[in-house]
């Protein structure tokens, strides 16, 4: 497994409304462990695959490490959807793509997620919390969504100003896009 460097905002990847897996193969098997590997590594509770520079629908989520002595639970999942919804929730999320930047978002405060799991098998996820703000926020990228669009085009500069002095402590690549 390797970690790979993440890409960061405002990257054109980023902004891809990602492609659907067609079949999962020991390829995109490949993908998913290497995404863990970064994840874990940066370390991040979630990672979707726009943010290694791979434009498909695949996502990696561990939530486990917020919370005291939870065990270890990896989800690995390609073609994620949500297929219903319930309540409203408000989480100040950051993302591995955009160091430093903090929003509050409204969320989804349940919601259900089906996808094929790393063995290409059919699950469904009920999910409420940060698991379920997680899976919003993941399946927000590979639709080429971020938490900065919600904010002004002025902030979203001062931001980039911001981060020209910042240097995460992760392996990032950095191309510029728009924003
Ligand atoms: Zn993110």
């Amino acid at each position: 497994m390797s970690i790979l460097p993440i890409v960061i905002y405002p990257d054109p990847a980023l902004k891809t409304k990602c492609e659907p897996v067609a079949e999962v193969t020991k390829e995109i098997q490949k993908i998913l462990d290497n995404m863990a590997e970064t994840m874990y590594a940066a370390p991040g509770i979630g990672l979707a695959a726009p943010q290694v520079g791979i434009t498909q629908r695949l996502i990696v989520i561990d939530v486990s490490s917020r919370e005291e002595g939870a065990p270890k639970k990896l989800y690995q999942l390609v073609n994620p959807k949500i297929v219903a919804r319930e309540g409203e929730i408000e989480w100040e999320e950051g993302c591995l793509s955009i160091p430093g930047f903090l929003q509050n978002m409204k969320r989804s405060a349940k919601v259900t997620v089906e996808a094929l799991d790393k063995k290409g098998k059919p699950i469904q996820i009920e999910a409420q919390e940060l698991l379920a703000v997680c899976l919003q926020h993941e399946i927000d990228h590979i639709d080429g969504k971020l938490i900065i669009d919600n904010v002004s085009r002025l902030k979203r500069k001062l931001y980039l100003e911001e981060l020209e002095k910042t240097e995460p402590s992760y392996p990032v690549k950095h191309r510029r896009g728009e924003l």
